[in-house]
């Protein structure tokens, strides 16, 4: 499932491409993409709407369009978006919806599970709505402080790892980054979020933002389907020291790294560097 760094490498890769061209197309094949909103009426409402810059807040990807709106692409499970950068593009598998631009390059949508979702904000208040509570505090953002997550912290009784998840904390995170930064910050997953030493905090503050960077950087983790939106694989893949390495050591100890299930999400971990509270 594409998380902060997958998204923010497809916006890398959309914003030079997409900014200043105008839709000439939209056509949304499959209606579950737009609900509640009919798919003929977003189509209507991008055709001849020009993009202004790619955006991303937490996991969406937020094109905006002339007038003050924006377009927000969500790939949930298995969405993928694909650039082609002339002609129509071969067949592909999945498609749900297909945008065409004025310079003759085309946006796909590809999804096989069919979680994805597309949604077009028409004005400020809109947008205000949409938003409110959905995404927290950018983790590589400024704002994002240790002491701000401190703040974030306080006070909460249940487990740090699922708070991490809950996207209108900290945007972004999911399950494979979640798992790492726990393990570089030395932090067990199921320990009380607000229980959290000071210590504790700064080093889970620094560890989220260096994880992210460094995903970002490898262009984001190829797991299961996730490709950019040149087609191309991640390589963070390679670099995960406990998230799917249950039974190996672990990189810094050699103890044996565990996997339970928390919240209904398989979580990885080691025994010896993040004890259990
Ligand atoms: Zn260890």
């Amino acid at each position: 499932m594409p998380e902060l760094p997958e998204v923010e490498t497809i916006r890398a890769q959309l914003d030079p491409r997409l900014a200043g061209r105008t839709f000439e197309e939209a056509e949304i094949l499959d209606a579950r993409l737009t609900r509640p909103r009919p798919a003929s009426e977003v189509e209507g409402q991008l055709v001849g709407r020009r993009v202004e810059g790619v955006g991303r807040r937490g996991k969406h990807l937020v094109l905006t369009l002339d007038g003050h709106g924006e377009l927000v692409l969500h790939l949930r499970m298995t969405g993928r978006l694909h650039w082609h950068e002339g002609g129509a593009p071969v067949q592909e598998p999945h498609v749900r919806a297909r945008f065409g631009m004025d310079d003759g390059g085309t946006l796909t949508f590809q999804d096989a599970r069919r979680f994805g979702t597309v949604t077009v904000l028409s004005g400020p208040q809109q947008r205000d709505e949409h938003w409110r509570g959905r995404v927290g505090v950018e983790p590589l953002s400024r704002s994002f402080t240790s002491r701000r997550l401190g703040e974030l912290l306080d006070g909460r009784r249940g487990p740090i790892k699922p708070l991490l998840l809950n996207q209108g904390v900290v945007a972004g995170l999911g399950n494979i980054y979640a798992d790492e930064a726990l393990f570089a910050a030395r932090v067990h997953p199921e320990r009380v979020a607000g229980g959290l030493e000071l210590q504790e905090v700064r080093r889970l503050h620094r560890a989220i933002r260096d994880r992210l960077s460094v995903a970002i950087g490898a262009g984001g983790a190829s797991i299961d389907s996730y490709r950019d939106s040149l087609g191309r694989r991640g390589t963070m893949q390679d670099m995960l020291r406990v998230h799917l390495h249950e039974g190996e050591r672990c990189p810094r100890c050699r103890a044996i790294i565990r996997k339970t299930r928390l919240a209904g999400r398989g979580t990885y971990w080691c025994p010896r560097c993040q004890e259990a509270p």
